[in-house]
């Protein structure tokens, strides 16, 4: 049997965090074998704010150890930059002729992000973001996008995108579908359970745990995350939205489900749960730092990701091609 696509990717910008993880890396670990397999660092998006150029280097080294570190496997998924494959831009570019500016305007992240740029003026390139986006997708004839939650309007508006491109010009993009898992998909923010995890964290970082925080500090943000007055280990993401998240970080990890943890902690206190919880993120984490720091070489990083373009680039050439004959920029 032919094996379908799968693709995710994430951008280079701030360390990554436990959300980053169990919302998206994990899920594409655990399925890279089963597809062929693409990840690629979206390097093109972190430049919709300012980096300095050297951070933003590091940035990338940074994200493609990691993503080693948090077990993609160059040896079966294509690892790359997306910056290194000049059909995104191109494509990118073409997708936004398919784009109403109404579809851009009520992305929420356009919303979310460009409430955050307002003082200089909000980028151009953050309102176009989802049409790159919509590139990346479709460049390699992806079946399957593992993300998290807040990607879900993303691969939906690739979705229309390709389906109004294929009826206007004839069948040339293949339909992506969007993989949520059902655990983990928002990692909720640790002293804000309202509010996603994210890599800027405006509770001086003590809400979002990074892959590379040290243990001690791991530790501590887990015991002082915001729970309830309820002492009832319980899954309910309206009322108890901290506990939940815990439960799910704690679950996602261990694959128990939330029925058996409520169980083992009937009548016992969130003291006891919380210092479960560290045991087991600590572990992940202290497994990846020493993956990291084993992979943390630039002339391995640069020779893993010349090879990952060199491999995935026929394939974007060729759907690029297809949609440029369909356009008739092309004979
Ligand atoms: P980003 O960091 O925005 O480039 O996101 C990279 C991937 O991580 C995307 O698939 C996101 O949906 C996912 N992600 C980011 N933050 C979280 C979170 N707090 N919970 C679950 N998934 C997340």
């Amino acid at each position: 049997m032919n094996k379908k696509v799968m693709l995710t990717g994430v951008r280079p910008s701030g360390n990554l965090t436990l959300g980053n993880y169990l919302g998206a890396i994990k899920n594409f670990v655990d399925k890279q074998e089963d597809y062929i397999s693409y990840i690629f660092i979206a390097d093109l998006h972190a430049i919709t704010s300012p980096k300095k150029p050297q951070a933003l280097q590091e940035a990338i080294y940074n994200c493609v150890a990691m993503y080693l570190a948090c077990g993609v496997d160059p040896t079966k998924t294509m690892v790359f930059k997306q910056s290194d494959v000049l059909e995104h831009g191109t494509l990118g570019f073409i997708m936004t002729f398919q784009t109403k500016m109404g579809e851009l305007s009520r992305m929420t992240q356009f919303k979310y992000k460009s409430m955050q740029q307002t003082k200089e003026g909000v980028n151009t390139g953050l309102f176009v973001y989802p049409t790159l986006m919509v590139a990346d997708i479709l460049l390699y004839n992806t079946s399957i996008v593992p993300v998290g939650k807040d990607q879900q309007q993303h691969v939906e508006l690739t979705r229309d995108l390709a389906e109004r491109f294929n009826k206007r010009y004839g069948n040339t993009f293949v339909m992506p579908d969007v993989y949520i898992a059902p655990v983990g998909n928002k990692i909720l923010n640790l002293q804000n359970p309202l509010e996603k995890m994210n890599k800027s964290d405006n509770s001086n970082n003590k809400g979002t745990i990074f892959l590379m925080d040290d243990i001690e500090t791991v530790k501590k943000k887990i015991m002082q995350a915001k729970t309830d007055t309820l002492s009832c280990v319980h899954f309910d993401e309206e009322n108890q939205p901290g506990i939940s998240n815990l439960m799910s970080i704690l679950s996602k990890i261990t694959n128990e489900s939330f029925e058996s943890i409520e169980n083992r902690y009937k009548g016992k206190g969130y003291g006891e749960f919380k210092k479960e919880v560290c045991e087991v993120v600590s572990t992940l984490l202290t497994n990846i730092q020493q993956r990291f720091h084993k992979f943390n070489n630039k002339t391995l990083l640069d020779s893993i990701l010349a090879d990952g373009a060199k491999r995935a680039q026929p394939t974007a050439q060729e759907t690029l091609q297809r949609a440029k004959l369909a356009l008739g920029l092309q004979s």
